[in-house]
């Protein structure tokens, strides 16, 4: 635990949270600015900053029960789609420091709009950072 982590206090129960899930590894709570209704946030109970840090078993744990938490959003508020969102670093939203995943029931009309423009690539340069994934991941 990590003493000035609000997402530790959090998942640890000293600070009060909407909760609807909870066991030994992980809490499920609501959103306090929910993007949509149903919003909810899977936080494991081990401070890991972001995905870089996050290790293997907390990782395989935390997707298996975002299928289920999902599937529940599903049955109870009928939402028509659903997104998955994880940040990492400031750049990419991430505001709380202690990795989470966002569970984003979707419905029609929501007017939220989480996909950016994409335009076509340059076919040389992602064959360039193909090649430099492959050799890193080998
Ligand atoms: P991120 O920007 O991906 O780091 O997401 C952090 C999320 O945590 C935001 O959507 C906040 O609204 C949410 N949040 C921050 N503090 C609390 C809290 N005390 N209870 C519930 N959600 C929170
Ligand atoms: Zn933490």
């Amino acid at each position: 635990m990590k003493d000035d982590c609000i997402f530790c206090k959090i998942a640890a129960g000293k600070i009060p949270s909407a909760t609807i899930y909870e066991d030994s590894h992980f809490r499920v709570f609501l959103d306090i600015n929910p993007a949509t209704k149903g919003h909810c946030l899977i936080v494991p109970k081990e401070h890991f900053e972001n995905i870089y840090e996050l290790d293997a078993d907390t990782a395989g744990k935390a997707f298996v029960l975002a299928t289920l938490i999902s599937r529940a959003l599903k049955n109870v508020l009928g939402c028509d789609g659903l997104n998955v969102v994880q940040n990492n670093g400031p750049i990419a939203g991430q505001s709380v420091f202690h990795f989470h995943m966002h569970l984003i029931p979707r419905y029609r009309d929501d007017g939220l709009s989480l996909l950016v423009e994409q335009e076509p690539g340059d076919m040389e340069e992602i064959q360039r950072i193909r090649q430099l994934l492959k050799d890193e991941l080998q």
